[in-house]
């Protein structure tokens, strides 16, 4: 019999995980069940796929630099990529702002609502303003100095580092490239056979997904908060929805126009990442997929997608920006506080900056969101409830966020490959 095809496997995990959570989540002992039981199998996933990420980053971005052959075309690949993912990320902010400001989803949420909400998020929302207050006294140069690691193994000890290691992978390897052809030949062979290990162990890994997709959304559904909430909210959630439906759309047409790569080849060449992306939200822990279905289902070359893919998981964040974008004004909105046309124009600066500098991780987006709504002198009494709303809902927005994130590095993935003839 012909095996099921990865995606499939994935997908009926993820009916099962939401079946299984509505049916027996409604218990205790279901509950129990579930998080005893279950939920550790899902974990262990998403430690796994954590556990490969640095590795599979440093490894295939060093043999990917090397056989470039020479720094001029990891110059252009560099270039490019910052370019466009600058410019993807301006896009969904400028799109969450007119979506936002037609819309206006603001004007329909009740002031029990406002009550109810302050009353249930109080403490989550504390603790990310926590979070908040260590990344808002970040001076306009920092981002740069701390892109240099005091201690290259120090960096790799944290998930979080990923800039500090790419920034050393890419200089080191640049200099091996400088080197004589005959030194440079045993780091080349040790690269090799190691990104093949590393490639199996992905492998491996992913005969694992569909199980541990299924442990984690039965997981999340048992313990999904007040459904009353999500409906009062539900004019912003929708709004959301729609701008990542653009972006997607955006991104498919890029494709096409650019690579001519129909949308249909693209979605089913990235669905196994999407999937990964929707279970674990977080775009850090789907790295190894999304480098795996770009390389071998879209046909980019490992050159370009070793570098283009980590870069764009950990600063390359549309949907989250986008999320910002809408976010921030629905809160003004429903708080009744006046954002002027400058104040817009800030909130395209700060979200695109705040998606750049948040982590590729779950919820990461909310934590930023307090950065955007300072920078337009949102009354800080305000941000707590401000947060509550926005956490209320999070959950499965974030998880479709992650979804579009990972989308979005793929394209670009795709699109620099083809400018530089690295496209299959
Ligand atoms: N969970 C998202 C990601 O990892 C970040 C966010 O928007 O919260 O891509």
């Amino acid at each position: 019999m012909k095996k099921l095809a990865l995606h499939w496997q994935i997908l009926i995990g993820i009916i099962l995980g939401v079946l299984t959570g509505l049916l027996i989540g409604q218990f205790d002992w279901g509950n129990d069940l579930i998080k005893d039981w279950i939920k550790p199998i899902g974990t262990i996933f998403i430690r796994l796929l954590k556990m490969i990420a640095v590795p599979l980053v440093i490894i295939s971005l060093a043999k990917g630099i090397t056989d470039l052959g020479d720094v001029n075309t990891l110059s252009r690949i560099g270039g490019r990529t910052i370019a466009l993912y600058l410019m993807t990320t301006v896009v969904a902010v400028v799109l969450g702002l007119t979506l936002v400001n037609v819309f206006q989803p603001g004007k329909y949420v009740s002031s029990e609502t406002l009550t109810e909400l302050s009353k249930d998020y109080q403490g989550t929302a504390q603790e990310k303003m926590a979070n908040v207050n260590e990344t808002a006294e970040k001076g306009p140069l920092d981002f740069f100095v701390e892109l240099v690691p005091e201690n290259f193994f120090a960096a790799t000890g944290k998930n979080s580092m990923m800039l500090q290691i790419i920034f050393f992978v890419v200089f080191f390897s640049v200099c091996l490239l400088l080197l004589p052809a005959e030194q440079q030949y045993p780091l080349k062979q040790l690269f090799d056979s190691a990104n093949a290990v590393l490639l199996k162990m992905v492998d491996g890994i992913m005969l694992f997904a569909p199980y541990a997709v299924f442990a984690l959304i039965a997981a999340l559904v048992a313990d999904t908060s007040n459904p009353e909430l999500f409906q009062a909210l539900l004019s912003y959630a929708i709004l959301l929805v729609f701008g990542m439906a653009i972006l997607l759309a955006f991104y498919t047409l890029i494709v096409y126009w650019y690579a001519k790569k129909s949308p249909r080849f693209f979605l089913k060449g990235i669905l196994p990442a999407q999937l990964v992306a929707l279970s674990t939200s977080s775009s850090m822990a789907t790295l190894p997929v999304t480098m795996e279905c770009v390389e071998e289902n879209l046909g980019v070359e490992k050159e370009v997608s070793s570098f283009v893919c980590p870069v764009g998981a950990t600063v390359n964040m549309d949907a989250t920006s986008l999320m910002q974008a809408i976010a921030a004004v629905f809160v003004c909105q429903v708080l009744g506080h006046d954002l002027s046309i400058g104040d817009q124009l800030t909130i395209v600066l700060t979200a695109t900056l705040a998606s750049i500098g948040a982590a590729a991780a779950p919820s990461a987006g909310v934590v930023m969101l307090v950065i955007v709504l300072e920078s337009v002198k949102f009354p800080s009494a305000s941000l707590p409830i401000a947060l509550a709303m926005i956490l209320s809902v999070d959950r499965p927005l974030d998880m479709l966020r992650t979804v579009i994130n990972i989308s979005g590095d793929s394209a670009v993935s795709v699109i620099v490959a083809k400018s530089l003839g690295k496209l299959d």
